[in-house]
Protein backbone atom coordinates (compact mmCIF):
# COMPACT_ATOMS: atom_id res chain seq x y z
CA UNK A 1 0.00 0.00 0.00
CA UNK A 2 0.88 3.41 -1.10
CA UNK A 3 2.16 5.42 2.43
CA UNK A 4 -0.78 8.07 3.44
CA UNK A 5 1.33 10.18 4.97
CA UNK A 6 2.03 13.58 4.02
CA UNK A 7 5.64 14.40 2.36
CA UNK A 8 7.30 15.82 5.40
CA UNK A 9 5.84 13.44 7.51
CA UNK A 10 7.55 10.81 5.05
CA UNK A 11 10.95 13.07 5.51
CA UNK A 12 10.70 12.76 9.04
CA UNK A 13 10.04 8.86 8.90
CA UNK A 14 12.71 8.40 6.88
CA UNK A 15 14.96 10.93 8.97
CA UNK A 16 14.61 8.83 11.90
CA UNK A 17 15.24 5.41 9.90
CA UNK A 18 18.62 6.51 9.11
CA UNK A 19 18.78 7.97 13.21
CA UNK A 20 18.01 4.72 14.07
CA UNK A 21 20.81 3.14 12.14
CA UNK A 22 23.20 4.82 12.57
CA UNK A 23 23.30 6.38 16.32
CA UNK A 24 20.36 3.90 18.12
CA UNK A 25 21.14 0.19 16.53
CA UNK A 26 25.04 0.22 17.23
CA UNK A 27 24.14 0.89 21.55
CA UNK A 28 20.74 -0.37 22.22
CA UNK A 29 22.01 -3.84 23.51
CA UNK A 30 24.71 -2.08 25.09
CA UNK A 31 22.52 0.49 27.04
CA UNK A 32 20.19 -1.98 28.15
CA UNK A 33 23.10 -4.66 29.47
CA UNK A 34 24.37 -1.76 31.71
CA UNK A 35 21.02 -0.36 32.58
CA UNK A 36 22.15 3.00 31.97
CA UNK A 37 20.41 5.86 29.67
CA UNK A 38 21.07 6.32 26.28
CA UNK A 39 23.09 9.24 26.11
CA UNK A 40 24.32 9.03 22.53
CA UNK A 41 20.82 8.36 21.03
CA UNK A 42 19.62 11.15 22.71
CA UNK A 43 22.13 13.59 22.30
CA UNK A 44 21.38 13.03 18.56
CA UNK A 45 18.05 13.20 19.24
CA UNK A 46 18.08 16.32 20.40
CA UNK A 47 19.70 17.70 17.52
CA UNK A 48 17.62 16.29 15.28
CA UNK A 49 14.67 18.04 16.86
CA UNK A 50 12.64 15.01 18.15
CA UNK A 51 12.23 16.39 21.23
CA UNK A 52 10.78 19.51 19.59
CA UNK A 53 7.69 18.41 18.09
CA UNK A 54 5.22 19.18 20.63
CA UNK A 55 6.57 22.83 21.09
CA UNK A 56 4.93 26.01 19.10
CA UNK A 57 7.69 27.59 16.84
CA UNK A 58 6.97 30.58 18.68
CA UNK A 59 9.05 28.82 21.72
CA UNK A 60 11.72 26.96 19.84
CA UNK A 61 9.73 23.90 18.39
CA UNK A 62 8.71 22.71 15.30
CA UNK A 63 4.91 22.21 15.93
CA UNK A 64 4.60 19.12 13.99
CA UNK A 65 2.71 17.36 16.86
CA UNK A 66 0.78 13.81 17.20
CA UNK A 67 1.31 11.87 14.64
CA UNK A 68 4.77 13.08 13.99
CA UNK A 69 5.46 12.21 17.71
CA UNK A 70 4.17 8.72 16.86
CA UNK A 71 6.24 8.19 13.84
CA UNK A 72 9.37 8.97 16.14
CA UNK A 73 8.13 6.73 18.71
CA UNK A 74 7.43 3.50 15.92
CA UNK A 75 10.49 4.04 14.39
CA UNK A 76 12.98 3.93 17.21
CA UNK A 77 10.68 1.36 19.23
CA UNK A 78 11.55 -0.95 16.56
CA UNK A 79 15.16 -1.67 17.71
CA UNK A 80 15.37 -0.10 21.00
CA UNK A 81 11.95 1.11 22.81
CA UNK A 82 13.71 2.43 25.66
CA UNK A 83 14.96 5.93 23.87
CA UNK A 84 12.06 5.30 22.18
CA UNK A 85 10.18 5.71 25.67
CA UNK A 86 12.17 8.17 26.66
CA UNK A 87 11.36 10.91 23.83
CA UNK A 88 7.35 9.84 24.13
CA UNK A 89 7.08 11.02 27.86
CA UNK A 90 9.28 14.02 27.33
CA UNK A 91 6.70 14.98 23.91
CA UNK A 92 2.96 13.88 24.69
CA UNK A 93 3.36 14.17 28.35
CA UNK A 94 5.23 17.00 29.69
CA UNK A 95 5.67 19.29 25.94
CA UNK A 96 2.61 18.47 25.23
CA UNK A 97 0.27 19.73 28.01
CA UNK A 98 2.91 22.26 28.88
CA UNK A 99 2.15 24.28 25.29
CA UNK A 100 -1.93 23.33 25.97
CA UNK A 101 -2.39 24.83 28.99
CA UNK A 102 0.49 26.69 29.88
CA UNK A 103 0.40 30.68 29.64
CA UNK A 104 2.25 32.64 27.88
CA UNK A 105 4.59 33.41 30.23
CA UNK A 106 5.23 29.43 31.32
CA UNK A 107 5.32 28.85 27.81
CA UNK A 108 7.86 31.11 27.67
CA UNK A 109 9.68 30.02 30.75
CA UNK A 110 9.71 26.17 30.31
CA UNK A 111 9.78 25.39 26.16
CA UNK A 112 12.04 26.33 24.67
CA UNK A 113 14.44 24.01 27.30
CA UNK A 114 12.16 21.89 26.47
CA UNK A 115 12.31 22.01 22.53
CA UNK A 116 15.85 21.90 22.58
CA UNK A 117 16.28 18.73 24.98
CA UNK A 118 18.19 20.50 27.51
CA UNK A 119 15.71 19.62 30.15
CA UNK A 120 14.05 16.34 29.40
CA UNK A 121 10.90 16.23 30.69
CA UNK A 122 9.39 13.62 33.52
CA UNK A 123 5.48 13.05 34.39
CA UNK A 124 4.81 12.54 38.02
CA UNK A 125 1.51 10.90 39.15
CA UNK A 126 1.92 7.74 40.27
CA UNK A 127 2.52 6.90 43.75
CA UNK A 128 2.43 3.87 45.90
CA UNK A 129 -1.36 4.10 46.77
CA UNK A 130 -2.23 5.95 43.18
CA UNK A 131 -1.60 3.57 40.41
CA UNK A 132 -4.67 2.53 38.10
CA UNK A 133 -6.58 4.51 40.67
CA UNK A 134 -4.97 7.32 40.16
CA UNK A 135 -7.31 9.83 42.27
CA UNK A 136 -5.95 8.49 45.03
CA UNK A 137 -3.14 11.08 45.50
CA UNK A 138 -1.47 11.77 49.04
CA UNK A 139 1.05 14.25 47.66
CA UNK A 140 -0.04 17.29 49.54
CA UNK A 141 0.60 20.91 48.38
CA UNK A 142 0.07 23.60 51.09
CA UNK A 143 -0.48 27.39 49.61
CA UNK A 144 1.92 29.01 51.66
CA UNK A 145 2.33 33.26 50.04
CA UNK A 146 3.16 32.93 46.25
CA UNK A 147 4.03 29.82 46.83
CA UNK A 148 2.98 25.66 47.37
CA UNK A 149 4.66 23.66 49.64
CA UNK A 150 4.76 20.04 48.20
CA UNK A 151 5.03 16.92 50.21
CA UNK A 152 5.31 13.24 48.88
CA UNK A 153 6.53 10.47 47.45
CA UNK A 154 6.06 9.71 43.49
CA UNK A 155 7.19 6.19 41.95
CA UNK A 156 7.75 4.28 38.99
CA UNK A 157 8.95 8.42 36.93
CA UNK A 158 10.44 7.51 34.01
CA UNK A 159 13.64 9.57 33.01
CA UNK A 160 13.58 10.76 36.69
CA UNK A 161 17.06 10.53 37.55
CA UNK A 162 17.51 12.46 34.35
CA UNK A 163 14.83 14.88 33.85
CA UNK A 164 15.21 18.80 34.23
CA UNK A 165 11.73 19.74 34.79
CA UNK A 166 8.51 17.28 36.20
CA UNK A 167 5.30 17.58 35.68
CA UNK A 168 3.88 17.02 39.33
CA UNK A 169 0.47 16.20 40.84
CA UNK A 170 -0.54 16.67 44.31
CA UNK A 171 -3.36 17.65 46.12
CA UNK A 172 -4.78 21.15 47.21
CA UNK A 173 -8.10 20.43 48.45
CA UNK A 174 -9.42 17.20 50.43
CA UNK A 175 -12.15 15.33 47.75
CA UNK A 176 -15.74 16.38 48.43
CA UNK A 177 -16.51 12.51 48.88
CA UNK A 178 -14.86 9.31 48.00
CA UNK A 179 -16.54 9.23 44.63
CA UNK A 180 -15.52 12.79 43.67
CA UNK A 181 -11.18 12.27 44.82
CA UNK A 182 -10.03 13.39 41.62
CA UNK A 183 -11.20 16.91 42.85
CA UNK A 184 -8.82 18.85 44.67
CA UNK A 185 -5.92 17.71 42.43
CA UNK A 186 -3.64 20.58 41.12
CA UNK A 187 -0.64 19.92 38.48
CA UNK A 188 2.72 22.20 39.34
CA UNK A 189 5.64 22.50 36.81
CA UNK A 190 8.40 21.71 38.96
CA UNK A 191 12.62 22.43 37.88
CA UNK A 192 15.13 20.09 38.64
CA UNK A 193 16.74 22.43 40.52
CA UNK A 194 13.61 23.02 43.44
CA UNK A 195 15.15 22.87 46.65
CA UNK A 196 13.23 19.72 48.20
CA UNK A 197 12.57 17.84 44.87
CA UNK A 198 15.27 15.01 45.13
CA UNK A 199 15.56 11.33 43.04
CA UNK A 200 15.06 8.60 45.24
CA UNK A 201 15.20 4.63 44.30
CA UNK A 202 16.20 3.43 40.79
CA UNK A 203 13.97 0.25 39.85
CA UNK A 204 15.81 -2.68 38.78
CA UNK A 205 13.33 -4.02 35.62
CA UNK A 206 12.62 -6.84 33.37
CA UNK A 207 12.84 -4.48 30.13
CA UNK A 208 13.10 -1.16 28.81
CA UNK A 209 16.31 -0.98 30.91
CA UNK A 210 18.15 1.92 29.40
CA UNK A 211 15.41 4.22 30.53
CA UNK A 212 15.94 4.91 34.11
CA UNK A 213 12.64 4.73 36.44
CA UNK A 214 12.98 6.20 39.84
CA UNK A 215 11.18 7.45 43.03
CA UNK A 216 11.05 11.32 43.25
CA UNK A 217 10.78 12.85 46.49
CA UNK A 218 9.22 16.10 47.33
CA UNK A 219 10.47 17.02 50.65
CA UNK A 220 8.92 20.50 51.95
CA UNK A 221 9.52 21.64 48.48
CA UNK A 222 8.90 24.89 47.94
CA UNK A 223 6.92 25.45 44.22
CA UNK A 224 6.29 29.33 42.76
CA UNK A 225 2.13 29.66 42.61
CA UNK A 226 3.20 30.90 39.20
CA UNK A 227 3.72 27.46 38.19
CA UNK A 228 0.78 26.33 38.39
CA UNK A 229 -0.41 24.39 35.35
CA UNK A 230 -4.08 25.68 34.79
CA UNK A 231 -6.03 26.28 37.46
CA UNK A 232 -5.65 25.28 40.93
CA UNK A 233 -7.71 21.97 41.50
CA UNK A 234 -8.33 21.33 38.38
CA UNK A 235 -5.72 19.19 37.27
CA UNK A 236 -6.71 16.20 37.19
CA UNK A 237 -8.64 17.04 34.07
CA UNK A 238 -5.21 17.78 32.74
CA UNK A 239 -3.38 14.54 33.57
CA UNK A 240 -6.14 12.44 32.20
CA UNK A 241 -6.57 14.26 28.73
CA UNK A 242 -2.47 14.58 29.28
CA UNK A 243 -2.63 10.45 29.21
CA UNK A 244 -4.76 9.99 25.79
CA UNK A 245 -2.16 11.89 24.22
CA UNK A 246 0.24 9.50 26.29
CA UNK A 247 -1.28 6.06 25.06
CA UNK A 248 -1.61 7.02 21.55
CA UNK A 249 2.56 7.53 22.06
CA UNK A 250 2.86 3.79 23.85
CA UNK A 251 0.87 2.22 21.46
CA UNK A 252 3.28 3.48 18.83
CA UNK A 253 6.01 2.22 21.13
CA UNK A 254 3.98 -1.01 20.92
CA UNK A 255 3.41 -1.22 17.41
CA UNK A 256 7.34 -0.55 16.82
CA UNK A 257 8.55 -3.66 18.63
CA UNK A 258 5.79 -5.66 17.00
CA UNK A 259 7.12 -4.32 13.81
CA UNK A 260 10.42 -5.22 15.15
CA UNK A 261 9.71 -8.51 16.15
CA UNK A 262 8.35 -9.23 12.39
CA UNK A 263 11.59 -7.35 10.90
CA UNK A 264 14.07 -9.42 12.84
CA UNK A 265 11.62 -13.06 12.34
CA UNK A 266 11.78 -12.23 8.30
CA UNK A 267 15.55 -12.00 8.15
CA UNK A 268 16.01 -15.21 10.72
CA UNK A 269 12.93 -17.35 9.30
CA UNK A 270 15.21 -17.03 5.48
CA UNK A 271 18.43 -17.88 6.46
CA UNK A 272 18.37 -20.60 9.22
CA UNK A 273 17.67 -23.88 7.36
CA UNK A 274 16.56 -27.24 9.23
CA UNK A 275 15.50 -30.31 7.26
CA UNK A 276 17.59 -28.54 4.31
CA UNK A 277 15.53 -25.78 3.46
CA UNK A 278 15.24 -22.56 5.25
CA UNK A 279 12.77 -22.87 7.95
CA UNK A 280 10.28 -19.57 6.44
CA UNK A 281 9.31 -22.40 4.11
CA UNK A 282 7.31 -24.13 7.14
CA UNK A 283 3.75 -23.61 7.01
CA UNK A 284 3.96 -23.13 11.22
CA UNK A 285 6.45 -20.45 10.66
CA UNK A 286 4.45 -18.49 6.97
CA UNK A 287 1.39 -18.38 9.44
CA UNK A 288 3.20 -16.65 12.27
CA UNK A 289 4.37 -14.16 10.21
CA UNK A 290 1.33 -13.63 8.10
CA UNK A 291 -0.58 -12.99 11.48
CA UNK A 292 2.12 -10.72 13.01
CA UNK A 293 1.82 -8.48 9.74
CA UNK A 294 -2.13 -8.87 9.31
CA UNK A 295 -1.84 -7.22 12.89
CA UNK A 296 0.28 -5.01 12.39
CA UNK A 297 -1.09 -3.07 9.42
CA UNK A 298 -4.34 -2.91 11.93
CA UNK A 299 -2.62 -1.68 14.71
CA UNK A 300 -0.91 1.09 12.70
CA UNK A 301 -4.28 2.42 11.48
CA UNK A 302 -5.68 2.63 15.20
CA UNK A 303 -3.37 4.19 16.12
CA UNK A 304 -2.53 6.93 13.23
CA UNK A 305 -6.34 7.66 13.20
CA UNK A 306 -6.04 8.47 17.14
CA UNK A 307 -3.07 10.81 16.65
CA UNK A 308 -5.15 12.14 13.41
CA UNK A 309 -7.96 12.71 16.33
CA UNK A 310 -6.02 14.39 18.48
CA UNK A 311 -3.67 16.85 16.20
CA UNK A 312 -7.29 17.80 14.27
CA UNK A 313 -8.64 18.53 18.37
CA UNK A 314 -11.20 15.96 18.42
CA UNK A 315 -11.79 13.85 21.53
CA UNK A 316 -10.14 10.73 21.17
CA UNK A 317 -9.83 8.79 24.69
CA UNK A 318 -11.37 5.57 23.39
CA UNK A 319 -9.78 5.61 20.39
CA UNK A 320 -6.35 6.18 22.36
CA UNK A 321 -7.30 3.30 24.26
CA UNK A 322 -8.57 1.21 21.55
CA UNK A 323 -5.11 2.14 19.63
CA UNK A 324 -3.19 1.36 22.86
CA UNK A 325 -5.38 -2.00 24.14
CA UNK A 326 -4.76 -3.75 20.81
CA UNK A 327 -0.71 -2.45 19.73
CA UNK A 328 0.23 -3.66 23.34
CA UNK A 329 -1.39 -6.92 23.52
CA UNK A 330 -0.31 -7.60 19.69
CA UNK A 331 3.72 -6.73 20.85
CA UNK A 332 2.70 -9.17 23.03
CA UNK A 333 2.19 -12.06 21.27
CA UNK A 334 4.44 -10.81 18.68
CA UNK A 335 7.24 -10.94 20.50
CA UNK A 336 6.34 -14.67 21.81
CA UNK A 337 5.91 -15.53 18.26
CA UNK A 338 9.49 -13.88 17.15
CA UNK A 339 11.28 -16.05 19.83
CA UNK A 340 9.69 -18.90 19.36
CA UNK A 341 10.77 -18.49 15.46
CA UNK A 342 14.19 -17.93 16.42
CA UNK A 343 14.05 -21.12 18.19
CA UNK A 344 17.14 -21.57 21.25
CA UNK A 345 18.86 -18.19 19.44
CA UNK A 346 15.74 -16.00 20.89
CA UNK A 347 16.30 -16.51 24.21
CA UNK A 348 20.00 -15.60 23.57
CA UNK A 349 21.04 -11.86 24.03
CA UNK A 350 22.81 -12.37 20.93
CA UNK A 351 19.57 -11.84 19.28
CA UNK A 352 17.67 -8.87 19.40
CA UNK A 353 13.87 -10.33 19.64
CA UNK A 354 15.80 -11.89 23.48
CA UNK A 355 15.14 -8.13 24.24
CA UNK A 356 12.54 -6.90 22.24
CA UNK A 357 10.29 -10.05 24.41
CA UNK A 358 11.39 -7.98 27.64
CA UNK A 359 10.69 -4.89 26.93
CA UNK A 360 6.70 -5.44 25.31
CA UNK A 361 6.07 -6.24 28.34
CA UNK A 362 5.62 -2.78 29.88
CA UNK A 363 3.32 -1.73 26.88
CA UNK A 364 0.71 -3.43 28.78
CA UNK A 365 1.26 -1.97 32.29
CA UNK A 366 2.03 1.47 31.89
CA UNK A 367 0.33 4.94 30.74
CA UNK A 368 -2.81 2.79 31.85
CA UNK A 369 -2.66 -1.44 31.91
CA UNK A 370 -4.68 -3.50 29.47
CA UNK A 371 -7.46 -3.30 32.21
CA UNK A 372 -7.90 -0.04 32.65
CA UNK A 373 -7.77 0.79 28.24
CA UNK A 374 -11.08 -1.95 28.31
CA UNK A 375 -12.52 0.23 31.42
CA UNK A 376 -12.36 3.50 29.01
CA UNK A 377 -13.54 1.59 26.18
CA UNK A 378 -16.48 0.48 28.27
CA UNK A 379 -17.22 3.65 29.62
CA UNK A 380 -17.66 5.21 26.43
CA UNK A 381 -19.45 2.78 24.69
CA UNK A 382 -22.14 2.70 27.83
CA UNK A 383 -22.22 6.38 28.57
C1 LIG B 1 8.67 1.09 33.73
C2 LIG B 1 7.55 1.94 34.26
C3 LIG B 1 7.51 3.29 33.95
C4 LIG B 1 6.49 4.11 34.45
N1 LIG B 1 6.51 5.45 34.20
C5 LIG B 1 5.63 6.26 34.83
C6 LIG B 1 5.76 7.69 34.75
O1 LIG B 1 6.63 8.23 34.05
N2 LIG B 1 4.89 8.46 35.45
C7 LIG B 1 3.91 7.93 36.24
O2 LIG B 1 3.17 8.69 36.85
N3 LIG B 1 3.77 6.57 36.35
C8 LIG B 1 4.60 5.73 35.67
N4 LIG B 1 4.49 4.36 35.79
C9 LIG B 1 3.44 3.80 36.62
C10 LIG B 1 2.37 3.06 35.83
O3 LIG B 1 1.64 3.95 35.00
C11 LIG B 1 1.48 2.32 36.84
O4 LIG B 1 2.29 1.34 37.43
C12 LIG B 1 0.29 1.69 36.17
O5 LIG B 1 -0.68 2.67 35.91
C13 LIG B 1 -0.34 0.57 36.99
O6 LIG B 1 -0.48 0.92 38.33
P1 LIG B 1 -0.01 -0.11 39.47
O7 LIG B 1 1.33 -0.61 39.12
O8 LIG B 1 -0.20 0.53 40.78
O9 LIG B 1 -1.02 -1.33 39.33
P2 LIG B 1 -2.37 -1.53 40.16
O10 LIG B 1 -3.28 -0.38 39.96
O11 LIG B 1 -2.05 -1.95 41.54
O12 LIG B 1 -3.00 -2.78 39.38
C14 LIG B 1 -2.61 -4.13 39.61
C15 LIG B 1 -3.49 -5.00 38.72
O13 LIG B 1 -4.87 -4.83 39.06
C16 LIG B 1 -5.61 -4.41 37.92
N5 LIG B 1 -6.67 -3.48 38.32
C17 LIG B 1 -6.56 -2.37 39.12
N6 LIG B 1 -7.74 -1.76 39.20
C18 LIG B 1 -8.62 -2.49 38.48
C19 LIG B 1 -10.02 -2.37 38.19
N7 LIG B 1 -10.76 -1.36 38.66
N8 LIG B 1 -10.59 -3.31 37.39
C20 LIG B 1 -9.86 -4.32 36.89
N9 LIG B 1 -8.54 -4.49 37.14
C21 LIG B 1 -7.94 -3.59 37.90
C22 LIG B 1 -4.59 -3.74 37.02
O14 LIG B 1 -5.02 -3.70 35.66
C23 LIG B 1 -3.37 -4.63 37.24
O15 LIG B 1 -3.49 -5.79 36.44
C24 LIG B 1 5.47 3.53 35.26
C25 LIG B 1 5.51 2.16 35.55
C26 LIG B 1 6.53 1.38 35.07
C27 LIG B 1 6.56 -0.08 35.43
Amino acid sequence: MASDLPEELELLQQTVRDYVKEHVAPHAAKYDESESFPEVPYAKARELGLTAVNVPEAQGGTAMGTLAGSLIVEEISRVCPATAVTLSVHNSLVCGPIAKYGNEEQKKRFLPKLASGEWLGAYCLSEAGAGTDAADQSTKAVRQGDSFVLDGAKLWITSGSHAGLYLVFARTSPPPDAEHRSRGVTCFVVERTTPGLSVGKKEQKLGIRASPTTEIVLDRCVVPAANVLGEVDKGFRIAMDTLDAGRIGIASQALGIAQGCLDESLKYAQERRQFGRAIAEFQAIQWKLADMATQIDAARLLTRRAARMRDAGEPCGKEAAMAKLFASTLSNRAADDAVQIHGSAGYSRDYRVERLFRDARITEIYEGTTEAQRMVVARALLG
